[in-house]
């Protein structure tokens, strides 16, 4: 027998092109011997279309989108029959999908409803994962390295604007990054020198989100570990992510290409250790399972700071986490096949 596996992709986000990206890497990865694939498109307007089940790789990622012969459903469709004749729903889901709605613990939480294994992080690590001051707070009391940040909510800053921006100055000053507090692939995020930057900056986070993080700016390196497992996760080589110009924003992310991956990255054993320690560390502070790439920053003088955990990193295989476990010795078709494996073997410890 087959696995069914249903693919999850798109979705209303930021990062919906990169998803269509990761679903067709996907499909060409998985071994149509032991999986069956079903897709189901969620499009940029939140519909949800499923298609038919595909037998082998796709040319186009336009063809993801099914916009001939695919069905129109609702999130319900995970819970129906795979056709009239399969009995019974999906073996296993795949939510290939990030930031809110996606990553953040709303679809894990239907899952757990429908009581169906899914591939990734549960709701907690999700949503606390998703949310950078309940992270960081998980953090501290874990007690990692991190740097200052204060938060604030929308209505705090607007009934005092000046306020908040004197708190940023006395308790973090410049240089600063303020950050929308739910989102990712660095949408909303800007560096600011100086008062003025950060009253445009605070107007940009609060545009995505209605709390923001307000974080000291440090100048390191940034040195990123991928963790996979559930009770006992394991790290795979460190990578160093250098972009070009400025910080590593949208643009260079997904655009310019300008950015240069080195895997491994070049630090000591010492380094790789510690960094490796925390990332677990980081791992089980949000109670994660399947995966996450923890992000660090390395200074000059060889502090080792956690930056942020992400629950559902870039996974095409050109990003940076199955680049890092590639070069640790498991390969992208490898790599999918344990994360199935880890989501059915939480699924059944549960029960
Ligand atoms: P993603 O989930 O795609 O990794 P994100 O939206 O969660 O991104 P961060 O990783 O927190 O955002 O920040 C994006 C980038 O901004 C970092 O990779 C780094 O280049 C820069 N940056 C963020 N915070 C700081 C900081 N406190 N000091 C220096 N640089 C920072
Ligand atoms: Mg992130
Ligand atoms: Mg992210
Ligand atoms: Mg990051």
């Amino acid at each position: 027998m087959k696995i069914n596996i249903c693919l999850l992709y798109g979705g209303k986000s930021a990062e919906h092109e990169v998803s269509l990206q990761t679903a067709k890497a996907v499909i060409k990865a998985l071994d149509t011997n032991k999986f069956a694939i079903h897709p189901i498109f969620i499009s940029n307007e939140g519909k949800w279309i499923k298609g038919p089940e595909l037998l082998g790789p796709i040319e186009n990622v336009k063809e993801l989108e099914f916009q001939n012969g695919g069905v129109e459903v609702g999130p319900n469709a995970l819970s129906t029959n795979l056709t009239p004749e399969q009995k019974g729903s999906y073996d296993v889901v795949f939510p290939l999908l990030h930031g809110p709605n996606g990553e953040d613990g709303t679809v894990q939480g239907m899952l757990e409803l429908l009581n169906i294994p899914y591939v990734g992080n549960g709701v907690l690590a999700s949503s606390a994962g998703m949310d950078k001051v309940i992270m960081k707070n998980l953090f501290a009391q874990a007690g990692l390295d991190q740097v200052k940040y204060v938060s604030f909510i929308r209505s705090t800053w607007v009934s005092d604007p000046e306020r908040a921006y004197h708190q940023v100055e006395s308790e973090i000053s410049y240089p600063c990054f303020v950050k929308p507090a739910n989102l990712g692939s660095s949408v909303g995020i800007s560096k600011c020198e100086n008062r003025e930057e950060l009253a445009d900056a605070f107007v940009e986070a609060f545009q995505y989100d209605r709390k923001v993080i307000i974080e000291e700016g440090v100048t390191a390196r940034e040195i990123e570990v991928g963790v996979l497992g559930n009770d006992f996760p394991e790290c795979s080589v460190a990578g160093e992510i250098v972009p070009k110009k400025g910080f590593y924003d949208y643009e260079s992310k997904y655009s310019d290409g300008d950015t240069a991956l080195i895997i491994p990255a070049d630090i000591s054993d010492d380094q790789y250790n510690e960094l490796a320690r925390m990332a677990v560390k980081a791992f089980k502070a949000l109670d994660c399972s399947g995966l996450a790439r923890a992000d660090f920053f390395v200074t000059k003088e060889g502090r080792i700071i956690i930056n942020e955990v992400n629950t559902m990193p870039g996974f095409t295989p050109f990003s940076m986490f199955p680049l890092l476990w590639k070069h640790t010795g498991v390969e992208y078709p490898d790599l999918i096949e344990r994360l199935v494996q880890l989501a059915m073997k939480r699924h059944e410890e549960k029960q």
